[in-house]
């Protein structure tokens, strides 16, 4: 019988799975993770920006824990030396319409909290002579980490501190009862006084496990990438963000300096017909059922089918995709555009078809799992993971909380 079973081995199970262990070094503690290794889906296939906290509406969850992330990845990083870089980020408007939206920005990081400079055109050409705009905003928090490095130390620590990691293992079943919650895998049922998921795009599956009908499901968004040929590496000193249209949920096509040396472009965001599909060619015919069956993802897909079907022209003709990237950085041509692995959003939507915006979080008496947690979440982790341990202290010794 174990006190906690943590499912799920990207960065947020680590990071919890970290933290819980501190909290309570004398428990006994597994994470199970279905992959042969921590890091495959999420964790291991995004920008590797470490986020400021620029567009999150103040006061909310990722608003909050983006900030405090930002912080303690890097001590973390200090801690573990593992290399990160803090680069800063520009913001670059490119028309009228677009230096509007950026003093809407300029607005938002001032509620958030965040050191920020307002550049003219002349500033922006001189602190990136191959990036044209009208102006931009210079945040110099945001940096660039590898995350799954982040989340393998993570595991390390866990396990130095007496935590079990146990991969391959796949939880098909859950069963939440008065004294304890059995865990069914692959390799059999486990037991555990306390159960944290953090599975990330099987998230509402595993919910749905515990006998809850969620208020959401999850949606697929792939997000593509190309990268720049070695002798670009140098081509800007920051990462270059277009500044974002408010009716888009994604932060839009940007040239991130990745902490190998590469420059990346990217990643738009097409609906995925697999889960865990990270090609184009992917398709799961269950998965796609099951979106097409959901009121609400039908809803998403009506609301925004002008720039669902610009995203999905852009990722079959590479000539649109350079065009997002030519706004601002006019020099790059189609053969500039290498191929590099994309990676896939877990996003949920309500049954009301809204697209989740902020950290959701679904618990019963035995269980907390995370059920929203896209980007700024590995940025968050660290946050994310006490917030959990917070609840889970709430829930399991309910008289010494506040
Ligand atoms: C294209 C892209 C770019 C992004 N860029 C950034 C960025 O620059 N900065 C940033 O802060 N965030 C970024 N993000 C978001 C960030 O990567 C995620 O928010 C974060 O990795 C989520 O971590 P996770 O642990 O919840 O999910 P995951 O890393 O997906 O981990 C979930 C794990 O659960 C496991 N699992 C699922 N079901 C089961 C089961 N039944 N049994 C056992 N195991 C199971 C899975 O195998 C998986 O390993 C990006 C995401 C994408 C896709």
């Amino acid at each position: 019988m174990y006190d906690y079973i943590i499912i799920g081995g990207g960065i947020l199970g680590l990071s919890t799975a970290m933290q819980l262990i501190r909290a309570y070094p004398d428990k006994k503690m597994l994470l199970v993770e279905k992959e042969n290794g921590p890091a495959r889906h999420q964790t291991g296939h995004n920008s590797g920006v470490i986020h400021a906290g620029v567009y999150y509406t103040p006061g909310s969850l990722k608003a909050r824990f983006c900030l405090e992330g930002n912080h303690a990845t890097k001590a973390f990083c200090d801690e573990h030396d593992i290399a990160y870089d803090e680069c800063g980020k520009l913001l670059v408007a490119t028309n009228d319409l677009e230096l509007q939206r950026m003093q809407a920005l300029w607005e938002r990081t001032e509620a958030n909290g965040l050191e920020r400079y307002w550049l003219t055109a002349e500033e922006l050409h001189e602190r990136e002579p191959n990036i044209t705009g009208v102006g931009g905003i210079f945040v110099p928090s945001s940096g660039i980490v590898n995350y799954a490095e982040v989340a393998t130390a993570m595991g390390r620590e866990f396990e130095a501190a007496g935590g079990e990691i146990r991969y391959d293992t796949s939880v098909t079943g859950l069963s939440e009862r008065t004294n304890e919650v059995v865990v069914s895998t692959n390799q059999g049922d486990f037991s555990t006084c306390f159960m944290v998921s953090c599975s990330g795009l099987m998230a509402d599956r595993v919910v749905r496990m515990l006998g809850i009908e969620p208020d959401f499901t999850i949606c697929p968004f792939r997000g593509e990438y190309y990268r720049l040929p070695t002798q670009y590496n140098q081509i800007v000193n920051h990462l270059i963000y277009p500044i974002p249209d408010p009716s888009m949920p994604f932060l839009g096509v940007h040239l991130t300096r990745m902490i190998d040396g590469s420059v990346t472009v990217g990643p738009n965001a097409v609906l995925a017909w697999k889960r865990e599909g990270y090609r184009k060619t992917d398709v799961s015919l269950s998965d796609t059922l099951a979106m097409l069956r959901h009121s609400g993802i039908r809803q998403v897909l009506k609301d925004n089918l002008r720039p669902g079907l610009t995203e999905l022209k852009n990722s079959l003709y590479k000539k649109g995709y350079l065009q997002q990237v030519r706004k601002y950085c006019p020099s790059l041509t189609l053969a500039d555009l290498e191929p590099y692995p994309a990676g896939v959003r877990a996003q949920a939507v309500s049954n009301d078809g809204k697209l989740v915006d902020d950290f959701l979080f679904v618990n019963t008496p035995r269980t907390v799992n995370v059920c929203n947690a896209p980007s700024p979440a590995a940025t968050s982790a660290i946050p994310i993971g006490a917030h959990i341990v917070e609840k889970v202290k709430q829930q399991v010794e309910p008289t010494a909380s506040p």
